[in-house]
């Protein structure tokens, strides 16, 4: 028989897959993967089987309905200053993976470079290479994740058609600043090429610092795509609703490939997120200050066990590494064993990692009720005491 596509072959399965069901298999308490604990707000949900019942629930316009286009336009301009024509600059996506997909299938030819920054989320790379497009890194390091500028610089070339940016940052935790952020745009701008910004964790970002799109920096509102995440801005990670915001000639090339990988996306769910992007201002504040407590309080309690934990300034994530605690053997291996022994689970943070090399830190969801991170960190103490 012939062979299958060679990428797809080779590769083994998502590391967040591979872990949860290791977790399951141990029945230990999942930091891994992350996903909220909890079932998402009630009254998004009550919108959502409301629409179910009494809204149609046939193919939805393959933009997206129009009260999530209008609402994801006011969320832009309510919380980003942009002005947004919703109806030719949105595009509601099967959430932001699907979204960055047709970023990458509706920009890219073959041959063309893209500058990605390492640690990096592991849908992208795939996706580029099977497009043709050749992946151009930027490596961040622990423990701070700087930018450096050199390595900036020399990952552009001729041949860079976009970057690819994560901001907040999973894994890392990291909040581009805006001095950086101007560094990245300067080039963008120089080479004369697109950024896609994979800005799922927009909300959730703590100590008062506030997201910054890339696409608000001067010169870049043409040139960029801003992508959120019901999963994330609601904690409904299962739905899979994602929402693009483009100039009218990005957005009308990226739903050309969008309308051949879904068409569409649930309808009863597009309207219930229109609802939740229209929520007052308290609730974003309280999505982010719960996720901050959570953050510190896992901090805290993984500190209180013996691991260095590093800073986090965003996303559901923090980095722990675990040398103090006289491990002997690399992070997978780590993950592996607290998944047997302890009964938690984290991520190795080698697996987001092209080029290798990081091998002492394990990522740990914070998304949880505190009594589950409780019970975490008592069943670390127990283990590593
Ligand atoms: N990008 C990053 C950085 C993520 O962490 C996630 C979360 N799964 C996604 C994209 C995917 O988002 P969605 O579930 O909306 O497809
Ligand atoms: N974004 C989530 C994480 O980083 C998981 C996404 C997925 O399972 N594909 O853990």
């Amino acid at each position: 028989m012939k062979q299958p596509n060679a990428l797809f072959a080779a590769m083994g399965t998502s590391i967040f897959e591979v872990m949860s069901l290791l977790a399951k298999e141990h029945d230990s308490i999942n930091l891994g993967q992350g996903f909220p604990s909890g079932n998402g707000p009630a009254d998004v949900r009550a919108k959502a089987a409301e629409a179910l019942e009494d809204r149609p629930n046939q193919y939805p316009p393959m933009m997206g309905v129009p009260e999530l286009r209008q609402a994801v336009a006011a969320h832009d301009k309510r919380f980003y200053g942009l002005d947004v024509d919703w109806q030719r600059e949105v595009l509601v996506t099967t959430g932001a993976t699907e979204g960055l997909l047709a970023c990458l299938l509706g920009l890219l030819n073959p041959g063309d470079e893209v500058v990605l920054f390492e640690p990096l989320y592991d849908s992208y790379v795939p996706i580029l290479r099977r497009g043709g497009a050749v992946p151009r890194y930027v490596r961040l390091e622990p423990p701070a994740w700087e930018l450096r500028q050199d390595r900036l610089e020399a990952a552009f070339s001729p041949r860079t058609k976009l970057v690819l940016l994560n901001n907040p940052h999973n894994p890392a935790g990291k909040v581009y600043t805006r001095e950086e952020l101007g560094c990245i745009a300067e080039l963008v701008i120089r080479y004369d090429a697109y950024a896609v910004c994979d800005e799922v964790y927009e909300h959730i970002v703590f100590d008062g610092r506030r997201h910054i799109p890339l696409i608000t920096l001067p010169g870049m509102r043409e040139r960029s795509v801003h992508i959120g995440s019901a999963g994330k801005t609601f904690s409904l990670t299962g739905w899979k609703v994602g929402y693009c915001t483009a100039a009218p000639a990005l957005i009308q090339t990226i739903a050309r490939a969008h309308q051949f990988l879904v068409f569409t996306t649930a309808p009863n769910l597009q309207r219930a997120v229109a609802y939740g992007l229209g929520k007052d201002d308290a609730y974003y504040r309280a999505l982010a200050g719960d996720m901050q407590e959570k953050r510190d309080r896992l901090a805290h309690g993984l500190g209180a066990v013996g691991f260095t934990v590093l800073d986090s300034g965003g996303t559901y994530f923090i980095n722990a590494d675990f040398r103090p605690l006289g491990f002997n053997g690399g992070d997978e291996a780590f993950c592996t064993h607290i998944t047997e022994q302890a009964k938690v689970t984290a991520l190795p943070v080698s697996a987001f990692y092209a080029g290798g090399g990081v091998e002492h830190l394990a990522r740990f969801c914070f998304a949880k009720e505190d009594h589950v991170l409780d019970e975490a960190v008592a069943r670390l103490g127990r283990l590593f005491r």
